[in-house]
């Protein structure tokens, strides 16, 4: 096969040959092309008559379509691309409009306060973007007098934190450049279409993959292309069961041309008809740098989803950090919790948190505990005992290239504290400032295994267990055993180890999971653990079950009686006297 290179030439020659059509003689079929002008005709054709019938409805979609204003327009679109990248549009959706009605314009956002920023864009993720995007806003504005670039080259030029893909993006969608974008779902699609099976985020691909997604845009519907393309991708040509058979494109698919031969090579077979093995492991050109390495030929098991393939990813870093829920009384005897700002660089730059210190792997229980203790003195100026802290539990949050544990703990503070103006900002906040801040989802999710802070919400295992061990008074004993996972390995392995002794204990736990002859044991506390189950009200005085609700609604004591191995309890009646 001749080198990338050659073939990327082959490929902008085509290119031209497309631009100057119809005059140029269509080239010869090849795997990895589109050389026929007629066929992109068609692709372009069908995709964008899909689009029409299919397209999500989406606000930014509408602003794209709606919006007179060039440079609104272009604003409107770029919030949304920045926000997408990485993102859910599910999840996108709620934060593009709320954006949008605080900051319709790029001088309202270059106005407005990076906290107000970071506090918006809490919980979205990958929070530099935010960050990012205000910048960038406050150049145009300053800088370029407001007007938004109107091209893709211009765009990524003059625009910090727009890259390829956006400044494509930006310029198809709201200025009508007939310019491709690659993005993960065009990826997919376009390695399908063409059978690339190299590794999709090396260079020399992700090229090629650009030379093809210039050559297939619409001319006079580019935005519309582009967009119908990335839609295929995550509603029809999705990575793990892709809907073939309601495709737009299949008829130019070589994924699924390879798959109805292998179907048609099977039937064959079955009817005892010889049949020559298809020919089709790679595109005719000998050691092919777009094909399928050799050593990982076409897998019939996997159909089209052979493609893309990428180079394994490096497993994400373990880290281990030790937090603390530090709480006082404030007015009005309210609860106020304290929160630290994070520096202006790195992970979760600027974001508000829990004191926390990183924690070396493999630190003695002991040793973890008088760190944070340090951590914490230098924060509150006055002692703290490493002992006085109460041990939460486990969180686990899974960022890009990190899988960092937080080892949670609480602590009560009597009396004031007076904050030192030397250390990074810090501030007192009840639990609704605590919410309306700009505090990540991995926060959240320690601010939730917190038993005092959330009774309600779903309830984590964990919580459910550390409820039952201030119920046993066995908090600070070292009697915790430790679980490890989440959903049910955890429980599998909660319930493996506390079994035995709550049986011993007269504890209950009362789960479609725990045997039935546990129903014999004598009555405590009767716990019900269920998916989506949501423990309302925890008893403060000794613990016990008062109420909780289910995802099926509340869950009442002739409910609990139908739980596989459930027994009343005899001498703690439920709330209402059932
Ligand atoms: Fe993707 Fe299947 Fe359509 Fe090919 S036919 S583009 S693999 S959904």
């Amino acid at each position: 096969c001749c080198p990338l290179e050659s073939r990327s030439l082959q490929f902008s020659r085509l290119l031209q040959q497309e631009e100057r059509a119809p005059a140029a003689p269509a080239p010869p079929p090849a795997r990895h092309l589109f050389s026929d002008p007629a066929e992109v005709e068609a692709l372009r054709r069908n995709l964008l008559a899909w689009y029409d019938r299919c397209k999500r409805d989406l606000p930014w979609r509408t602003l794209a379509a709606t919006e007179p204003d060039a440079d609104r327009r272009g604003y409107a679109v770029w919030v949304s691309e920045i926000m997408l990248q990485q993102t859910q549009v599910a999840t996108v959706i709620d934060y593009y409009i709320r954006w949008m009605q605080k900051w319709p314009t790029l001088q309202a956002l270059a106005q407005a306060s990076l906290e107000e920023v970071n506090e918006l864009w809490a919980g979205l993720g990958y929070y530099s973007r935010g960050k990012r995007l205000q910048e960038a806003a406050r150049k145009v504005v300053s800088e370029l007098a407001g007007r938004m670039p109107r091209t893709a080259e211009d765009l990524q030029k003059l625009l910090p934190g727009v890259g390829r893909y956006t400044a494509g993006a930006i310029a198809s969608i709201s200025y009508g450049q007939a310019t491709g974008v690659v993005d993960g779902n065009v990826i997919r699609v376009l390695c399908r279409l063409r059978c690339v099976g190299a590794d999709s985020s090396s260079p020399a691909v992700i090229d090629w993959l650009w030379d093809m997604a210039n050559v297939l845009v619409d001319r006079s519907r580019p935005g519309d292309f582009n967009q119908a393309l990335m839609e295929l991708g995550a509603t029809v040509c999705v990575p793990k069961s892709p809907l073939c058979g309601e495709c737009p494109v299949k008829q130019h698919c070589q994924a699924w041309r390879r798959v109805e031969k292998d179907l048609a090579f099977a039937s064959q077979k079955l009817f005892g008809k010889a049949a020559p093995v298809p020919d089709v492991e790679d595109c005719g050109l000998g050691d092919c740098p777009l094909c399928p390495p050799a050593t990982e030929p076409w897998d019939s098991s996997l159909g089209v989803t052979n493609f893309p393939r990428k180079a394994a990813k490096k497993p994400p870093r373990a880290m281990r950090t030790a937090t603390c829920v530090l709480e006082r009384r404030g007015c009005h005897q309210a609860p106020e919790y304290f929160i630290v700002q994070r520096p202006s660089s790195g992970l979760l730059a600027g974001l508000w948190e829990f004191p926390s210190v990183p924690l070396a792997q493999d630190l003695q229980e002991e040793k973890e505990r008088e760190e944070l203790a340090d951590h914490l003195q230098a924060w509150t100026g006055r002692p703290v005992a490493a002992k006085g802290l109460q041990f939460i539990g486990e969180v686990i949050h899974i960022f890009s290239h990190i899988h960092q544990t937080y080892v949670v703990y609480s602590l009560h503070l009597d009396g004031d504290v007076t904050l030192d103006p030397a250390l990074s900002p810090s501030r007192w906040v009840t639990e609704d400032e605590f919410r309306a801040s700009a505090v990540s989802t991995a926060m959240k999710k320690v601010w939730g295994a917190d038993p005092h802070l959330s009774v309600s919400g779903s309830v984590s295992v964990q919580k459910v267990l550390y409820m039952w061990s201030i119920n046993q008074g066995t908090q600070g004993k070292g009697e915790i055993p430790p679980f490890l996972g989440h959903g049910p390995t955890l429980l599998d392995s909660a319930l493996s180890i506390l079994l035995p002794c709550w049986v011993g204990s007269g504890l209950i736990w009362s789960h479609p999971l725990v045997p039935a002859h546990l129903g014999h044991a004598r009555d405590g506390i009767s716990m019900v653990l269920a998916p989506g189950l949501d423990w309302r009200r925890w008893g403060a005085e000794g613990g016990g079950l008062q109420h909780c609700t289910t995802a099926a609604g509340p869950c009442r004591a002739a409910q609990l009686s139908t739980v596989p191995g459930y027994c009343p309890p005899r001498s703690r009646a439920l709330p209402g006297g059932q």
